[in-house]
């Protein structure tokens, strides 16, 4: 095939280049608060993306991935484990019990743990298979009626309930209000994961990870950044159907 000088179709080096400068000016960031760049991960989030495309970012050199979906994930990365066994793949999307067996097998992390109902569901899993997937909580820090995630009041006991079944709990996750200044939720969730000693905090999207990374972020989910715009969606992946 010819290369083509089209530029409504970022190829892989498009995706390195984006990464490449990504990785630069958060090095310049990182400087500039006293933080690790190494401690500064960059996750692609392939929602909407094909296998061709993915593989063509793996090759790249990139290997921690996030999906909104179970179904869509369990289409596209099996398939792609088998040749790359070291990619790592954590759940970013909202999650329904009815799915978490599945996401349980299919994830390396899953950043979305959000209620009572789902961490009793996963003790009983645990059990059964004698390991489980990296967690985080997902943090509804803005209190949006749409968006899933625990709410600020109700952290504290799901924090404490996760611990006491020695799960295993390694950080918080957070979507701040679209029309918001992102910072504040930023700090508070980074003030959070201090109180109760989790290293990772998974923060910071295409539009507003520069502030993450300042206020502390371990991984920043990027989607659009390095696949370039996504085809817009009929509804909305963040909101829960069931109640
Ligand atoms: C889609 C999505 C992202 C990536 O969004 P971009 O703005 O394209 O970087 C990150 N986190 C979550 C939870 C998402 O659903």
């Amino acid at each position: 095939m010819t290369e083509s000088k089209s530029k409504s179709k970022p190829e892989s080096h498009d995706f390195a280049k984006a990464v490449a400068q990504i990785r630069a000016e958060i090095g310049l960031i990182a400087g500039d608060y006293h933080r690790a760049p190494a401690n500064i991960r960059i996750m692609a989030v392939s929602k909407t993306i094909d296998q061709q495309r993915i593989e063509a970012s793996i090759k790249s050199g990139q290997r921690l991935f996030g999906e909104n979906r179970v179904q869509e994930a369990a289409q596209k990365f099996p398939a792609l484990r088998a040749i790359y066994s070291d990619i790592e793949l954590h759940l970013i999307g909202p999650l329904q019990s009815n799915k978490l067996k599945q996401a349980f097998q299919l994830f390396d992390m899953i950043e979305t743990i959000d209620r009572p109902k789902l961490v009793e569901e996963l003790v009983k899993l645990r059990d059964e298979y004698r390991h489980c997937p990296r967690l985080m909580i997902q943090v509804n820090s803005g209190r949006e009626p749409q968006k899933s995630g625990v709410w600020p009041e109700n952290l504290a006991d799901l924090v404490t309930l996760m611990k006491s079944h020695d799960l295993p709990l390694c950080g918080l996750m957070c979507v701040p209000p679209q029309h918001e200044m992102p910072t504040p939720h930023f700090i508070w969730l980074a003030k959070q994961a201090e109180l109760y000693q989790l290293t990772e905090l998974s923060m910071g999207m295409s539009g507003d990870y520069p502030y993450a990374v300042a206020c502390g972020s371990t991984l920043i989910r990027l989607g659009s950044k390095l696949f370039g715009e996504r085809p817009k969606l009929s509804f909305n992946p963040q909101a829960q159907n069931a109640p």
